[in-house]
């Protein structure tokens, strides 16, 4: 009864107060699954209101599943560029490639068949299930873990309690409206619970809540952080006579994969290259589990290394970059101008 209760009043402030997003209908799923996966991929690791302007660009050029199957990966990148995290484009270009091949272009609807897509994990499976589906699945992201905690005042650290916190969330999940609940208690984290200076008096469980109003809200729920990890490394600027500069692609695994670069290494521990110069310019670039700081070293040569190519400076913008080699760019013009 309790539940129920919680779910109706949560359900009945989203229908007032939910956030409209360009990704989003309220009362029940989104019609075309495509639109919540595109939403679901940029969402990872980036906020709301960062993904919005890249959402509608990406939109209007792939606007629906197989525009972005049959789309070079190249453009899916420059559509991507600036949102970080690349590998993202990439799956997600994988992922409507195999929906076309594998399933003739229609949704699967299975938590199975979704998870055998490219890029996707157990919580977008969720998400996709419950949003575009309305399938009763429980989506649980930092907004719902912070709401879940503080309304039953959990107060041991997160790490400990993820059972405890998966069954509570299950348990309040409305199964006939997933789709809104899932929308309803995410926008509940983002919009009222907030991490800072919760609403409590204007919000749908206030009534039911053990943490409501307490002086140790805020603290709630407990993560223990570990530090991040701190990095060095160089990067290179490499010029011919006719003052082009050498980019390379970088191969296909990892972090920033697919993306151009300057030659860099993460150790700076080794002898600079042959020749280079100090310019003693460094950028600092911080990632989700550590920082890096690059030096900046200059040379001049007619020969770059291999697998890479000499650009003119006009004609950088074709290539997409990531944010880290933007910065080392945009650093680099600033003494070279
Ligand atoms: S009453 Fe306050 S602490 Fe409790 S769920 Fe609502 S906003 Fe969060």
């Amino acid at each position: 009864m309790f539940d129920i209760e919680l779910s109706k009043l949560l359900l009945e402030w989203y229908a007032v107060s939910g956030r409209e997003l360009p990704w989003r209908v309220k009362s029940g799923p989104h019609p075309d699954p495509y639109v919540i996966l595109v939403s679901e991929f940029m969402l990872q690791q980036t906020t709301v209101k960062t993904v919005i302007p890249y959402f509608h660009r990406f939109m209007q050029r792939f606007p629906s599943l197989s525009s972005l199957a049959e789309a070079d990966l190249e453009e899916v990148y420059n559509y991507w560029q600036g949102l970080g995290y690349y590998t993202r484009a990439r799956s997600l270009h994988t992922t409507a490639q195999m929906i076309v091949r594998d399933f003739g272009g229609h949704f699967p609807q299975t938590r199975e068949e979704i998870l055998k897509l490219k890029g996707i994990g157990t919580y977008t499976a969720s998400s996709l299930l419950a949003l575009a589906f309305n399938l009763p699945e429980t989506v649980i992201d930092g907004n719902v873990i912070r709401v879940i905690c503080r309304l039953y005042r959990f107060t041991a650290p997160i790490a400990e309690i993820t059972a405890l916190i998966r069954q509570k969330a299950e348990q309040l999940t409305d199964r006939t409206h997933a789709a809104d609940y899932a929308s309803a208690i995410m926008d509940l984290g983002a919009l009222i619970c907030t991490p800072k200076n919760p609403q409590c008096l204007i919000c749908p469980w206030q009534k039911f809540c053990l943490s409501k109003n307490t002086p140790d809200i805020e603290s709630i729920p407990v993560r223990s952080k570990p530090a991040k990890k701190e990095k060095t490394g160089r990067v290179y600027i490499i010029r011919d006579s006719q003052g082009r500069i050498f980019i390379r692609k970088r191969t296909e695994k990892g972090l920033l994969s697919g993306l151009y670069e300057f030659p860099w290494n993460e150790n700076e521990t080794q002898s600079p290259v042959c020749g280079s110069e100090d310019s003693h310019l460094q950028i600092t670039h911080v990632f989700t589990h550590f920082k890096l700081t690059l030096k900046i070293f200059t040379l001049t040569t007619e020969t770059g290394p291999d697998g890479g190519t000499f650009v003119a400076p006009q004609d950088m913008k074709n290539y997409a970059f990531s944010t880290l080699m933007k910065k080392v760019y945009q650093k680099y013009c600033s003494i070279s101008h």
